[in-house]
């Protein structure tokens, strides 16, 4: 089945006992056994499972091309997930430019527990000087955040395979409409479903999933389970519903997004434009290998200094000032500030999610702005 079919279809069941065609949120957090002591539901507690889950799960699975995924409460508590599950002492490496909540993570609750380097995972010469015997996983994230940077995955999993390793790449920027990592090798997708999955900017949510059901993966289960970090009912219902109109929404997104770089690129007060679907981004010939579109996320440098850049986005009328992505309604934000003083992203970049409002009134709006 195409991509459209499986993200309407993969996650619904007509509902047995109403016959109702949306599956309805089933809240209750306990199930009843049968005479026989067996839980005829399938489902014990919802913390295990829970019918709304089992939906979820199934239809990212089915999008990633995966076997099996785990949904959490947050991008966040997946990403914690997966090192949760690696035996203390594993050495992780992980892109310099890693989305900085979850370096934030490492850093700050993992330090200790296990090791990590941040390198510039696209240096293969770098990436194999930091591979030590402990190195149990890489971590990758493309198109990076915010400079939308590529890494060519299929290197990176070769390299990874030589030497024994994992490798988890972040796709949340790309979705899976755009990238699939686990065709090109990577072992577990993760995705903060906060984004473009939930596409509305109500939820949030988080997942990974697998190529394969191997003992890490099981590991991964139990974290779910047993830490907890799960999504409500409601969330996941939520989730299933936007997915529906995922593919749809991502074009839209790829469209205007494209014709948006295109519109800045060739703009006197912007001096570059970040996109991978444009030819002069440094790695628009790996992106075109392994994407099948470019995405709705992308980021410009305002010629000019901090100060003019705030100006910009203060003189925006459509673009709305705030952080995150993925939803219908156009983003912009001032990224050196939300990452903090250690930020190595430059002070007169602008990160925007490109939303689905008409592509004519995103450019005026930023037309007036820039003038
Ligand atoms: C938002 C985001 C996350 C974290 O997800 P939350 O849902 O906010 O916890 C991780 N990676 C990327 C690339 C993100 O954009």
């Amino acid at each position: 089945m195409k991509t459209e079919t499986i993200a309407i279809h993969a996650g619904n069941h007509t509902d047995e006992s109403s016959r109702a065609v949306i599956q309805p949120i089933i809240l209750s957090t306990t199930f009843e056994r049968g005479l026989d002591g067996d839980f005829p539901g399938g489902h014990i507690y919802s913390r295990s499972s829970n019918p709304n889950r089992a939906s979820l799960e199934s239809v990212l699975a089915r999008l990633e091309g995966g076997v099996d995924a785990a949904s959490f409460s947050s991008g966040n508590a997946a990403g914690m997930a997966v090192f949760q599950s690696l035996p203390p002492g594993t050495h992780i490496i992980a892109p310099d430019d890693m989305y900085h909540g979850l370096r934030n993570q490492l850093k700050n609750l993992f330090a200790g527990i296990l090791t990590f380097d941040f390198i510039d995972v696209n240096d293969v010469d770098t990436l194999q000087q930091h591979i030590k015997p402990e190195t149990g996983l890489i971590w990758i994230e493309t198109p990076s955040n915010p400079l939308l940077k590529i890494t060519d995955i299929k290197t990176v999993v070769t390299i990874a395979k030589t030497n024994g390793i994992k490798v988890v790449c972040d796709n949340t920027f790309a979705t899976p409409i755009c990238q699939q990592p686990l065709s090109l090798g990577a072992d577990v997708v993760m995705h903060s479903a906060t984004k473009y999955f939930g596409g509305h900017s109500d939820l949030m949510g988080g997942a990974l999933i697998t190529a394969e059901k191997t003992d890490w993966w099981l590991k991964i289960r139990q974290v779910q389970e047993m830490g907890g970090a799960i999504p409500s009912p409601m969330d996941c219902y939520m989730l299933v519903r936007s997915i529906k109109t995922l593919p749809y929404r991502v074009k839209g997104h790829v469209h205007n997004a494209q014709l948006l770089a295109e519109y800045l690129d060739q703009h006197p007060a912007v001096e570059r434009v970040m996109y991978p679907g444009l030819t002069s981004h440094p790695q628009h010939g790996i992106a075109k290998q392994q994407m099948l579109a470019f995405g709705g996320m992308l980021s410009f440098i305002v010629k000019g200094n901090e100060e003019d850049t705030h100006n910009v986005i203060n003189k925006l009328q459509l673009f709305t000032r705030a952080t995150s992505l993925g939803g219908l309604e156009s983003l912009i934000e001032h990224r050196a500030t939300v990452e903090g003083p250690d930020t190595r992203t430059p002070r007169n970049l602008l990160r925007v999610s490109v939303g689905l409002e008409h592509i004519e009134d995103l450019i005026a709006d930023l037309k007036q702005a820039l003038s």
